[in-house]
């Protein structure tokens, strides 16, 4: 029998290769990161976009909501479910909205900022979530659930980037000029 409690480390790598087998990359989630946040920050690099993505893919909550979210899509491929909620799923149906929970669940790690680069996403659907989007219409593929964990924790990883950036400036900053006294 399996396990149910895995190391930081083991959870990371089921979350990566769960996503690999469903044909998503740690990059193309970091892509997404990188491009919300280049518009405010002229020297963001790639990596610390790809070192926030697997951070995040490796807490637990985000572990089983990806872990879940997965099995859901795969099961619905096997029509796994019953009538009528395998049909609701199948079709990817826009008032359904149990996905956008369990999306806002991983972007409310990150507060109102996460929140709303998650909607930005849902709405935009920018890089894989598009893909994810498109190909989920074919028959026999589901990614009801896939598209919006996926644009989710890239709207993590992008605050988390956002928050490094603010963090680095904010000490950039006390160096010039640090806190008066009274103000410690
Ligand atoms: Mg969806």
């Amino acid at each position: 029998m399996s396990r149910i409690y895995y190391s930081r480390d083991e959870m990371f790598q089921l979350n990566r290769d769960r996503l690999l087998e469903r044909g998503v990359t740690i990059e193309e989630i970091a892509e997404i990161a990188y491009n919300q946040q280049a518009k405010y920050n002229d020297n963001l690099t790639m990596q610390v976009c790809i070192e926030s993505v697997e951070k995040i893919l490796s807490y637990r909550d985000i572990f089983h909501i990806v872990q879940l979210a997965i099995e859901i899509d795969r099961l619905t491929e096997e029509e796994k479910f019953r009538s009528p909620i395998q049909e609701i799923m199948r079709a990817d149906l826009g008032m359904f909205g149990i996905d956008e929970i369990l999306g806002l669940s991983i972007a409310s790690n990150y507060g109102v900022i996460g929140q709303t680069n998650f909607g930005d996403i849902d709405v935009n659907k920018p890089g894989v979530v598009k893909r994810l989007n498109d190909e989920g219409k074919k028959t026999g593929v589901c990614h009801t659930f896939l598209d919006d964990v996926v644009g989710a924790i890239a709207a993590a990883a992008s605050t988390r980037v956002a928050q490094i950036i603010s963090e680095n400036e904010a000490m950039r900053e006390s160096k010039d000029s640090p806190l008066r006294p009274s103000l410690k």
